[in-house]
């Protein structure tokens, strides 16, 4: 008999268990539906920045695989459907096109969840003006895009809310486009998931920018002009004029459905499941953003909203369905971004969140060159890392520095994975020549120091 499953979330999360299960099964065995409420399916809506600040010309270039691909390849995709209830006990969803008022009950076998993340919107005084814009779905950077087309090239202000990756990916986007750009955040430090030392230098490379950079200030509303369109961010004792406002203001789980269709809720916020992507409810998956997932060096459940894990997530899921068994592996917290030349990375613990998990860490920080010194376009890196003062073992990372910086983090990332200490790390054999790294990589130089004065 042919067997049913049904996807809740048509991008990375949803769309890889989809592609997988399909891989896996022929049609004679299984059928595979996906609702997906809006008009896209596996996007990359990492690249939206690049689309909004000029770098990616074509949004076509953003789908990894259009709603036509994925049915050529046997999978039923369903685009502006939303589904509004999950039966567990019937074994149906609720599904309604967005166009009609009319509700159809389909069926399954297995359901995978992947309904993503919701951005932070705080219902401030004037939030719902023309103007501000939130930025998560392919829509919303097509819309960004097009309002900036719309009011033309001017000299006022744009105003993004958040110092989170994603509002200095927009703020990079805004100032490419030759606008001037504030960037309002409430901690003392961009990217607080880094240590604040190492923010600060964040903070000097975006001051750097000419983009001017409030800190420790929150925003309190949004004044509209008489065209209902934003005006100003008012912010602490400042009224910021701007024609246009990003927000970037970090992500919850998007749970709803699932609680209330009695899957479990973890004690994180997100949907929790086992390592099989299994929920509480059997034959019910969930995967991506909307899960929370085992943190492997605090041990913690936590819930980290990125295309990394969503991806290899819904292949777990994908297989589990169709009678394998694959386990996902964790999150480590690995990050990368960038604002122009300026790179920025973290991995692991930073100092509180590893004093939160009760480790007694010892800390080292060092400054090195991406390349060999007297090499042409070498640049500063800086190199934190985190350790576990009892016994070595690296708990965290962070890197802030020019092109070649970020992507150091991977060596650390895959060595917190497996667990090495300092002392090992310093050993690995690295790759060196000038125009990639001095002879003694700044990742290694790191874990030397840490080795060698392993507090500060
Ligand atoms: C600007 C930006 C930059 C980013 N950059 C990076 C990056 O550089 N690296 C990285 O790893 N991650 C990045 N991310 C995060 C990454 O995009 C997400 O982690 C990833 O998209 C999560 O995939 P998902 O499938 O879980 O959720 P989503 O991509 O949010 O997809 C969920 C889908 O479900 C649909 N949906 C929700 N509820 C329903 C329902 N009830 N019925 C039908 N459909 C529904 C939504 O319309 C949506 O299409 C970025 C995100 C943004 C916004």
């Amino acid at each position: 008999m042919t067997r049913r499953l049904v996807v809740v979330g048509g991008d990375a999360g949803g769309m890889s268990a989809a592609a997988q299960a399909r891989r896996r099964a022929s049609a004679d065995e299984l059928e595979v539906v996906a609702f997906e409420r809006g008009n896209y399916t596996s996007y990359s809506a990492c690249g939206i920045p690049y689309f909004v600040g000029g770098s990616v010309k074509d949004i076509d270039a953003l789908i990894a695989r259009s709603p036509e691909e994925h049915r050529a390849n046997g999978i039923d995709v369903r685009l502006e459907t939303e589904v509004v209830a999950i039966d567990v006990e019937a074994r149906t969803v609720t599904a309604r096109g967005r166009a009609s008022v009319a509700e159809t009950v389909e069926p399954f076998d297995d359901l995978v969840i992947a309904t993503g993340s919701t951005p932070v919107r705080p219902n401030l005084p004037g939030i719902h003006a023309r103007g501000i814009h939130g930025v998560q779905h392919l829509g919303d950077g097509i819309d960004l895009q097009a309002d900036l087309v719309a009011i033309g090239d001017g000299p006022e202000r744009c105003v993004v809310v958040g110092g989170g990756y994603v509002g200095l990916e927009l703020a990079e986007a805004l100032h490419d486009r030759g606008r001037a750009v504030t960037i309002v955040e409430a901690a003392a430090q961009p990217m607080d998931t880094l240590d604040p030392d190492m923010g600060a230098l964040v903070a000097d490379a975006i001051r750097g920018l000419g983009i001017e950079l409030i800190t420790g200030t929150r925003v309190e509303a949004f004044d509209v002009d008489t065209d209902g369109r934003v005006a100003a961010v008012v912010a602490g004792h400042r009224t910021i004029a701007c024609n246009l406002v990003v927000l970037g203001l970090g992500v919850a789980p998007s749970v709803q459905l699932a609680r209330d269709g009695g899957v479990r809720i973890g004690p994180s916020g997100g949907i929790a499941t086992d390592a099989r992507m299994a929920t509480s409810v059997a034959g019910v998956w969930a995967v991506g953003d909307c899960v929370e997932t085992h943190h492997r060096v605090s041990n913690r459940p936590v819930t980290i909203a990125l295309g990394t894990h969503a991806n290899k997530q819904g292949k777990v899921a994908g297989i589990n369905i169709t009678g394998g068994d694959a386990r996902f592996g964790g999150v480590i917290g690995t990050a990368v971004t960038k604002i122009c030349a300026h790179e920025v990375a973290r991995t692991g613990l930073n100092e509180r969140e590893a004093v939160d998990a009760g480790f007694d860490i010892a800390t080292a920080t060092i400054e090195s060159t991406t390349r060999a010194g007297y090499f042409p376009g070498a640049t500063a890196v800086t190199v934190k890392v985190v350790a576990d003062a009892t016994n070595g073992r690296l708990l965290g990372a962070q890197i802030v520095g020019r092109e070649g910086a970020a992507k150091r983090i991977d060596v650390l990332a895959t060595a917190i994975w497996n667990e090495m200490t300092v002392e090992a790390i310093q050993q690995l054999d690295l790759g060196y020549a000038p125009p990639f790294s001095p002879v003694w990589d700044p990742v290694l130089v790191a874990a030397r120091k840490a080795a060698a004065e392993p507090t500060e």
